[in-house]
């Protein structure tokens, strides 16, 4: 299973494709993107390999400068269409992967499911964008929507959300592995460095509680919380 993300000046659905190839290793069931473009966000996802996810892709050809990527090994959920990542809320307005469980899951789809919420998979994922989205809804920032989603959450996770009208990527992590790849106008984020180590070496190893936003030429660490945290960017010599 993985995470893969970018954001760049030009569209980048190809290189979350190959950002997903690079991390195959991890072993997966099902794969999928979303990009964001202009106001809209765009999912491509299925059960299946990422072959199956790329002639998919073909026939979608999604625009965006910015997206996520996902390859799942499912917990919560059959191997499906349906419960492949990314998530998301009941407009569309927000997509969501992750990696790890979240361990109150039913209790937080009980309450979903009770304020209205229609969930469409059986995985413990799908409630992260239904918070998110609930947030936006109620007047909050796609930024501020989602830490307010993640103080919700118990267990462990590596999540990474595209939101419409939004210029950057935001994610986080507790007990799942993240990482950011910084090149010159681009950045990226994975559960390995092989996924974008094409690309840059130049990493930030994200700990558990970093909150991040990521956009083409800048990146923002902070915990849940706000308040500032200092990672250092650190050169490194990789051998794949
Ligand atoms: N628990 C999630 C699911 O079953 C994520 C699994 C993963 O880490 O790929 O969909």
């Amino acid at each position: 299973c993985g995470i893969t993300a970018c954001v760049a000046t030009d569209d980048v659905a190809d290189t979350l494709l190959a950002g997903l190839r690079n991390l195959e290793y991890r072993g997966y069931d099902s794969a999928g993107v979303a990009t964001r473009n202009g106001d809209g966000v765009t999912v491509v996802k299925r059960e299946g390999g990422i072959d199956e996810l790329a002639a998919k892709l073909d026939d979608a050809d999604p625009s965006g400068r910015l997206g996520v990527g996902h390859t799942r090994w499912s917990t919560h959920g059959a191997p499906t269409d349906a419960n492949a990542h990314p998530h998301t809320d009941c407009e569309g307005r927000v997509a969501v992967v992750h990696n790890g469980i979240i361990e109150n899951y039913a209790d937080l789809r009980s309450e979903l499911a009770a304020r209205g919420h229609e969930l469409t998979s059986d995985t413990d994922t799908e409630v992260v964008p239904h918070l998110v989205g609930e947030a936006l809804a109620d007047g909050a920032s796609p930024e501020a929507a989602f830490r307010a989603a993640v103080e919700r959450l118990d267990g462990s996770y590596a999540l990474a959300m595209v939101a419409a009208g939004e210029e950057a990527v935001y994610a986080t992590r507790n007990g799942s592995p993240l990482i950011l790849g910084v090149d010159d106008g681009r950045r990226f984020l994975a559960s390995d460095v092989p996924s974008f180590l094409e690309h840059t070496s130049r990493v930030v190893y994200l700990e558990d509680g970093d909150v991040v936003r990521v956009t083409a030429d800048d990146h923002e660490i902070t915990a849940l919380d706000g308040r500032p945290v200092d990672r250092p960017v650190e050169s490194i010599d990789w051998q794949p």
